[in-house]
């Protein structure tokens, strides 16, 4: 079968759905592969690497989805993007079922089948190779103490200089998911002071091994909700977790926000207050901000100084590292060709009696088949 990448249409899309090094190991799975020229400029993979790799370049969009019986994208497709993919085929990639009713429709007409990256069963352990969601985090936490450091006047770790003595900066993280462990193992790594708090105490080791401090809220109750995520908690926790809060923000150079809650607008945990309070030339990076972000100053997609604090609200902060978010993606949709292709002969089988394939199959030949019903095996 033929697998057709085309170029990410989103404006400030930097990723393309897969990389030089994934074409030779799809061209091994038994596949033929094609890609959009120009598809992998923005990620730094030009079109000769591609073709090194085995890939056929194809000048336009409309004949690359045409001709293609699989379709690997990043984002979603839009209408007309839609209208473009051949009836029947099958298209893998960020769709998000719930969001997103109207393009599930569209492509249903199309007799499509879809799988949604978005959908995989994270609590299954065979699942985790694919998981995108986890690979991208893990980028976006990464980047955000970069750019965090970048708009810092200072160093992260402490030093002892001729000039005089550096203390450590001091980096407070909310929310440790995944992508606020990766931000707690970068910070710690650069040498700063690592705090960290999330609702879910079962998170609390976890920040200790990567080198950070967990800060308990002092208010009884656990912060679990279904399927490991977080739930929204009592008025009574959230007075309490201000407070701790506030006195985080006095004492922290860097704040790093990352708390969400499934289906739920981002929880406002650093309040216009707690910004005022804190030292001028201080950093937040609200990773929450597509969502409505964590504190109630930041303005998505824009760095804005606020109280002397610089508060930024990045919404692309894994097109930042467009290459490295690209392999990890491409990779993971190589191990879902695995899955669906288990013969080797470049022919997929999309196996609704497998947990993993069920999960991420959001139609099925024009039939709409999300929800899934709960994996079988936990
Ligand atoms: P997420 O991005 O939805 O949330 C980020 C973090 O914010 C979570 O840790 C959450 O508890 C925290 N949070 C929510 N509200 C908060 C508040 N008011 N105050 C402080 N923190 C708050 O989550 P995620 O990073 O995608 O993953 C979270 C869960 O999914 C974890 O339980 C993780 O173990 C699980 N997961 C499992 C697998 C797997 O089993 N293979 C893979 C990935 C993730």
């Amino acid at each position: 079968m033929l697998i057709g990448v085309p170029k990410e249409t989103a404006a400030g899309e930097k990723r393309v759905a897969t990389v030089p090094e994934v074409v030779e190991k799809l061209i091994k799975l038994g596949f033929r592969v094609q890609v959009q020229s120009g598809a992998g400029d923005a990620a730094n993979f030009g079109d000769e690497t591609y073709r090194a790799a085995g890939a056929a370049i194809v000048d336009s969009a409309a004949s690359l989805w045409a001709s293609s019986d699989i379709v690997f994208k990043v984002r979603g497709p839009t209408a007309e993007e839609v209208g473009l993919l051949r009836e029947g085929g099958t298209l893998i990639g960020f769709i998000w079922p719930a969001q997103n009713p109207e393009l599930m429709t569209q492509l249903a007409a199309k007799k499509a089948t879809v799988l949604a990256i978005d959908s995989l069963p994270r609590q299954l352990s065979r699942a985790q190779k694919m998981d995108a969601l986890t690979s991208m985090a893990g980028i976006s936490g990464y980047r955000a103490v970069i750019e965090a450091a970048n708009a810092f006047g200072r160093f992260f770790n402490g030093q002892v200089t001729a000039a005089g003595k550096i203390p450590p900066a001091k980096v407070f993280i909310a929310g440790a998911g995944v992508a606020g462990l990766a931000a707690i193992g970068t910070a710690a790594n650069l040498g700063a002071i690592v705090r960290a708090n999330d609702t879910r105490a079962e998170v609390a080791d976890q920040v200790v091994s990567l080198g950070g401090e967990f800060v308990k809220v002092d208010y009884e109750e656990e912060g679990s909700g279904g399927g490991g995520y977080a739930k929204v908690m009592s008025e009574g926790f959230q007075q309490a977790q201000r407070e701790m809060y506030a006195k985080q923000a006095r004492e922290s150079d860097i704040i790093i926000t990352t708390a969400l809650i499934p289906g739920k607008p981002a929880p406002k945990l650093i309040t216009a207050e707690m910004v005022r309070s804190m030292k001028p030339g201080s950093v937040i990076v609200d990773m929450a901000a597509e969502q409505g972000g964590n504190c109630e100053l930041t303005e998505p997609n824009q760095a804005v100084v606020k109280h002397g604090v610089t508060i930024i609200g990045y919404t692309d902060l894994v097109s930042r590292l467009a290459k490295q978010s690209s392999t990890l993606y491409a990779t993971n949709l190589f191990r879902v060709a695995e899955e669906l292709c288990k013969t080797k002969d470049g022919v997929i089988n999309v196996n609704m009696d497998d947990d993993a394939i069920r999960g991420l199959t959001v139609i099925k030949e024009g039939s709409v088949t999300w929800p899934p019903p709960p994996p079988k095996i936990p």
